[in-house]
This record gives C-alpha cells, structure tokens and sequence, in this order.
C-alpha cells in the first residue's frame, strides 16, 4: 500500500515508518516539525535503506494537503499529528482544540475528495476519563479532564459520524497507553522540545545529568506503594500495533473499530525508576512532590480485544523500555541535533 503518515518525524510517527516500510508499504510524510527535528529524516532513510518523502507543511493546510493527494494515490492514512501536551492545552485551549481538530478535518475533507476511505487515528486512554474502571475496556463511557483529552474524544466522535454518512470508510482509532522506549538501534527516540511532561523521559535526562531529580507526583493514591500506577508500552510494540491496526481494516468490512493499545500490566512511578536504575546503573535521586492536577491513580488496558482480533500483543517488558531508552538518551544526551 502506499500510506500517508501525518506526524511521522514524531516519537511515535518514525517508529511506525518504520515498521511500515519494513513491512513492504511504501510511505510519504506530513510534517510541520513544530515538535520534530529535521535531523530525524536522514536516521529513517539510513534505517530503513530507503528514501522516504517528507513533506513540511501544516496538515491543517487543505490546500496542500489537496495538493499532495492529487500527486499521490494514496491507499490509507496513519494520523498522527498533534499537539500533545496536557498542561500546555490547558494554557492554551483555542490552540490545541483549533490545531488538532482542524487538522483532522482538513485531512477528512482531502481523504473524501480523493476517495481515500482507510484511516489509522492516534487516540488515547486518556478518553477514559477521571474515574475509570481499571482494566479499562473499550465499551466504557468516554470523557476527558484536559483539552488534550477531549480533542481526542471529539475526534473519535467525529469519526463515528463520519461512518454513519459514508459507510464504505475504514477506520481504527486506536487509544494508546503509555508509549515510552526507543528504537533498538538508539538512533530515533523521545526528544521532547522542553521541559520533559512525562516520567520516563524525565527519568532518563536524570540519569543522563540533564537535570538533577525527579518529582514524584503524589505518593498517597490507592496503588501497590502510593505513587501512579500507568500502563507502560514500549514504542516498537505501539507502532506493530498500528500496522496490524492497518492489515485489519483493509480486509474487513467494520465501518470503526477501536482498540486498546497497552500491555495490560500496572507499573507505579517508584517501580519504573527501580527498573530504569537496574538498566542504566545509574542512581535516580527523587524526591516526593505533591499530586500533579489531573492525575488519577492507575491506568491499566484491557488489551484482550487487540489481542483476539488483530493478533496483536505486546512483546517487551518495562526492563526493555528502559534499556532501549537508556540507549537512546546515551547516545543523544540532547536529542536529535
Ligand atoms: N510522574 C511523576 N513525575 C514526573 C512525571 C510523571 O511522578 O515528572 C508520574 C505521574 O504522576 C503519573 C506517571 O508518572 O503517575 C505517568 O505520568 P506521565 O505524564 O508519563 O503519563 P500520564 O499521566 O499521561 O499517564
């Protein structure tokens, strides 16, 4: 197939290219590299053996975004762009609901003028809400406590309407857990652009001497020792679950379907930073911080209907995201150039 990733200079984007490519599709690339570096398209093209076409534009620009479908033929779209960052939407509300939903209309309306009907979205667990029911299964009630979340609970509706009008489009929203880790070459990886938002990227600028400790956000919830339990899943089995997300929807006639992409396993904040010491070696110095506003205690998938319908699971463990990391940060202590 040939496939349009929107967002694939990003952490999970390149790590899907990846993949696709190895898996014999051909891809082209939409990028605005507001969180992505150039440097990141010379490491695919040497990863992957091939040259791969990106294009640097804002996915929110029909215009191009028209432009680009008529030079191209495209079979499916894997849609990653957007922002992402929580405490950011809700600084910034109009910027997130206005980037991420505009985006994904632009590219709704240039896929339905080009009758490109197999769509792969990025959503979140986070759609589950404040108050969820752990293991979280895909039949629960959606909600958000951000901007962020929400922009994926609309997105998601947004497409369930769009199947009830055009019932001849494909569509996989897949909700992602905690991707964390790095490819195992330790050429591409997590580079967040400030401040890292989330633990396992703050653990490793710890542990490289970015920054000298970590805050360990609340240690009071109802978890195994006190502190967030989260359901971690390393990058290289996330974006596998894209591509068999993709085979499924091209050889079956569902209108939307919606998987859970996690390993189903609970890990708290304190036993991350034990499994990233042992893989690193490195001593983590933390300190225990107050809860972080928004937080709830524990996020755990049931990711038993990803399992029987894709014949997808996970394959690595948390002591794996922590050496591929590990690797990553060593060999990039500032990120892409
Ligand atoms: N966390 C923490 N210190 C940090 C960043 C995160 O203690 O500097 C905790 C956070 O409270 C949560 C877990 O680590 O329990 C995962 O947080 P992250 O932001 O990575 O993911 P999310 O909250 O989006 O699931």
């Amino acid at each position: 197939m040939k496939i349009l990733v929107t967002g694939g200079a990003g952490y999970i984007g390149s790590h899907t290219v990846l993949q696709l490519i190895a898996a014999g599709h051909q891809v082209v690339v939409v990028d605005d590299f507001s969180n992505a570096k150039a440097s990141v398209a010379g490491r695919l093209e040497e990863l992957s053996g091939t040259s791969i076409p990106i294009h640097s534009f804002d996915v929110a620009d029909l215009d191009k975004l028209n432009g680009l479908f008529d030079a191209e033929d495209f079979d499916a779209v894997v849609h990653f762009a957007g922002y992402k960052a929580v405490g950011e939407s809700v600084a910034n509300p109009l910027d997130y609901y206005g980037n991420n939903i505009g985006a994904t209309i632009s590219l709704l309306q240039a896929m339905d003028r080009h009758e490109v009907r197999h769509l792969v979205f990025s959503s979140s667990a986070t759609v589950y809400g404040a108050d969820p029911i752990v293991p979280m299964t895909e039949g629960l009630p959606t909600s958000a406590t951000n901007p962020y979340g929400w922009t994926k609970v609309m997105i998601e509706q947004v497409l369930r309407d769009l199947v009830v009008a055009q019932p001849d489009n494909r569509i996989a929203l897949l909700r992602y857990f905690n991707p964390v880790g790095a490819h195992p070459s330790g050429q591409i990886g997590e580079d967040p652009s400030a401040v890292p938002n989330n633990l396992m990227p703050f653990v490793a600028q710890v542990a490289v001497g970015r920054r000298d400790k970590l805050s360990v956000f609340g240690d009071d919830y109802d978890t195994v020792d006190g502190t967030g339990v989260r359901d971690y899943i390393h990058v290289e089995d996330l974006a596998a679950g894209h591509v068999a997300a993709l085979h499924w929807i091209a050889e079956h006639d569902r209108t939307i379907s919606t998987w859970n992409l996690g390993s189903g396993v609970g890990t708290s904040v304190l036993q991350l930073v034990n499994a990233f010491e042992k893989a690193s070696g490195v001593k983590i110095p933390y300190e225990i911080a107050p809860r972080r506003d928004g937080d709830i205690a524990a996020s755990v998938a049931d990711p038993s209907l990803a399992h029987r319908e894709l014949g997808w699971q996970t394959e690595k463990t948390v002591d794996d995201m922590c050496a591929d990391t590990w690797r990553w940060q060593q060999a990039n202590p500032q990120g892409y150039p």
